[in-house]
């Protein structure tokens, strides 16, 4: 596979089409407004924001690009589903977050056209959309300076993670519309592992990220068996 054919289009056009409810905090996004600041304090919290270049791989309408803005921030927002980026834009303007930009790339082109340029790389809930994960995880690496950050989450692949992130949260739950994820395309920690470490990443902490269905909360803990977050530095 070619790296610029690391794209499902029929990924693309499931976020497409839901684009317009994207900050809408009580949409189908609802989740992600909802782990937003548990991702965003963990990342600070290992990376101060201020100041530093950031690019967010798979950044959709924007929600955790426009927040690191926020904190300090030199963001650039990057995806290839061109309506969630329109939207990214128009919430920068409505928002007058100045500090954030969005392109439509792939991250492997970027990789190309950029090679080392970025503190810190960002790529959430991305990795289980694309045919080759391996490929962008490589292309993350790429673009970080040695000794910069580079930020995954995805879901896990296991009977727990069929049951909770998919039966729970699309047909039970219905926190997200059915069919948004596919269990095939999930992701264990130990394969994560693997391609961070061949592209030449440390793995520096790992995060689970639990929900409570009777609080409706979400939060950072030890049990990564579903949704989990890994930090890496690239080696200096
Ligand atoms: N990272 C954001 C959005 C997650 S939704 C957040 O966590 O808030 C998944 C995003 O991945 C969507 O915006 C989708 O368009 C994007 N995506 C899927 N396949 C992609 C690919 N091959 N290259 C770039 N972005 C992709």
């Amino acid at each position: 596979m070619t790296t610029s054919a690391n794209v499902d289009p029929q990924e693309l056009a499931k976020f497409s089409e839901l684009a317009h409810r994207w900050w809408d905090p009580e949409s189908e996004f609802r989740p992600l407004h909802q782990i937003n600041p548990l991702r965003l304090d963990w990342i600070a919290s290992l990376m101060p924001l201020a100041g530093k270049r950031v690019v967010d791989v798979g950044c959709g309408g924007g929600i955790l690009a426009d927040a690191m803005a926020r904190r300090g921030a030199d963001v650039l927002g990057i995806d290839l589903a061109t309506k969630p980026l329109r939207v990214a834009q128009l919430h920068a303007l409505e928002a007058g977050t100045t500090s954030v930009a969005y392109r439509e790339i792939a991250a492997e082109a970027l990789a190309a056209e950029q090679p080392g340029s970025f503190d810190a790389v960002t790529c959430m809930e991305m990795l289980e959309h694309v045919p080759d994960p391996a490929s962008t995880v490589q292309a993350c690496a790429a673009l970080a300076k040695p000794g910069g950050w580079v930020f995954f989450s995805t879901l896990n692949r296991n009977p727990k993670s069929f049951l909770f992130a998919i039966v729970g949260a699309e047909y039970v739950l219905r926190l997200l519309p059915r069919g948004t994820h596919e269990y095939a395309r999930f992701i264990r920690p130990s394969e994560l592992a693997r391609w961070c470490r061949d592209a030449g990443l440390d793995a520096a902490a790992t995060r689970g990220l639990g929900y409570n269905p009777l609080t409706r909360r979400y939060a950072l803990n030890a049990d990564t068996s579903v949704n989990y977050l890994v930090a890496c530095r690239k080696s200096a």
